[in-house]
């Protein structure tokens, strides 16, 4: 098939680039995609380390990005491992009120999933607690039976092959390093330079870039001023063996503290059967997790990322306003016993000596100038270019969704 020359490019193959690598190449065969991951293998980020929950929508404003695309991805989502023969369990998840003054956040969760279309959803008293998690105590919960598990990575590896099935491309250890203006092509277009950190340079009919953690630095390398900078946050989890892990079905979260984003430290059953607690949200200095890279290079690592935190008014100012929040997740990172103590708020016959460390990953959560975490996905357009600036939970789940959205825009603006 003739194509045109200039490929359209996407920075990142997390779970999100390579959705929207697929959808674009799907619908521009004539237009090569080629997609520039900086690791080794695709997926690797935020993709390969997280709870595997397919959301049902339930916790996000009604009219968000979040509310919308999280409803439509875990349908699209479902259709593409059933279609794929991937992991998918739809388990269902409680989200459980340990006292009377926790029962009006479920009923205002209940008032948000009905808004967000979220089908099942409904409150259920002690005794229906019982019955679905019968090691949970309550005086309340929410049940969502729509909520899944899945294996993100797993899905992300089936959309490269796809990608590469519809003619696309996928290349690794492909940092990005800038993105410039290019030549003006045939037509009068102008076009874009995208250079890599092995000197190689690449002319681009347009750049979609879903870098995760690294999103505000690659606008920034692009020559946009993002209004946001991304924080990291470390979420760490804790396995739990047997006979501890029995007493978890499926999905067991707390309520969330309304103040943030994230949905607290939740028991989850995973598709091969693990059991873990987790994740924790504790602000940390990296934007990665620390890798076999020497500890003069790590250190070097971390002071760079501190600097680019610290120079960002909001960093100062969300570390304040939450101050409250960032000393509990402090706390139970120094003391694990503590995370378990609130998961035994509600599995009371969970046993402390069944837990270990176990795997972590780093949220990429965009904060604001006033020091506000950024509550919803977001998606800045620059000259031939889109960054998608945060995606957050539960950006796994709604990656097909956002991939649609993504698509529809990079058209509109082709056209
Ligand atoms: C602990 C934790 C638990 C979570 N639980 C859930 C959940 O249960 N359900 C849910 O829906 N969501 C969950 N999430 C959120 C979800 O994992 C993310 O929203 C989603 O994976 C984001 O995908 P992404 O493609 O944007 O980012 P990533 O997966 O981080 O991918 C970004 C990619 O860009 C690459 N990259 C960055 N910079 C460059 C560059 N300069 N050049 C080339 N490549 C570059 C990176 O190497 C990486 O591969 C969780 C996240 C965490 C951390």
């Amino acid at each position: 098939m003739l194509r045109r020359q200039d490929p359209l490019v996407v920075i990142g193959a997390g779970i999100v680039g390579l959705a929207t690598a697929r959808e674009l190449q799907q619908r521009l065969p004539r237009q090569r995609v080629i997609v520039l991951e900086r690791g080794s293998e695709p997926a690797l980020g935020q993709t390969a380390r997280n709870s595997g929950v397919v959301h049902a929508g339930i916790y996000y404003r009604p009219g968000s990005l979040k509310a919308r695309l999280c409803v439509e991805g875990g349908r699209l989502l479902a259709a593409h491992c059933e279609r794929l023969d991937l992991p998918f369990e739809r388990c269902g998840k409680v989200i459980v009120a340990r006292d009377e003054r926790e029962r009006p956040r479920l009923e205002e969760l209940l008032r948000r999933a009905r808004a967000n279309g979220v089908r099942g959803v409904e409150i259920v008293d002690r005794q229906r607690l019982a019955a679905i998690e019968p090691h949970c105590v309550g005086v309340a919960a929410l049940w969502s039976p729509m909520t899944a598990v899945t294996d993100f990575r797993a899905v992300a590896h089936s959309l490269a092959d796809e990608l590469r099935q519809l003619g696309g491309e996928l290349r690794t250890r492909a940092q990005v390093e800038a993105i410039g203006r290019g030549p003006t092509g045939a037509t009068g277009n102008s076009r874009l330079t995208v250079a890599l950190a092995n000197g190689e340079r690449l002319t681009a009919s347009f750049v979609v870039a879903c870098a995760g953690a690294d999103a505000d630095r690659l606008a920034a390398a692009a020559g946009l001023a993002p209004q946001v900078r991304i924080v990291p946050f470390r979420g760490s989890y804790r396995t739990i063996k047997a006979p501890s892990s029995q007493l978890v079905r499926a999905l067991i979260y707390p309520v969330p503290d309304p103040e943030l984003p994230f949905l607290g430290a939740h028991l989850s059953r995973h598709v091969d059967g693990v059991v873990t607690l987790g994740p924790t949200a504790l602000p940390w200095p990296l934007r990665g997790l620390p890798s076999g890279t020497g500890v003069s290079a790590r250190r070097a690592r971390v002071l760079k990322h501190l600097i680019h935190s610290a120079r960002w008014p909001g960093t100062h100012r969300a570390l304040w306003r939450y101050r409250r929040a960032g000393v509990r997740e402090l706390s139970r990172w120094l003391w694990p016993r503590l995370l378990v103590a609130d998961a035994r708020s509600y599995v009371p016959a969970l046993d402390p000596r069944d837990f270990a460390p176990g795997p972590s990953g780093i949220r990429a959560q965009a904060v604001a100038r006033d020091g506000t975490l950024v509550d919803d996905f977001l998606v800045s357009e620059g000259p031939r270019m889109l960054h998608v600036l945060n995606a957050p939970s539960p950006a796994a789940t709604s990656a097909l969704a956002l991939a649609r959205l993504i698509a529809d825009r990079v058209e509109a603006r082709l056209r």
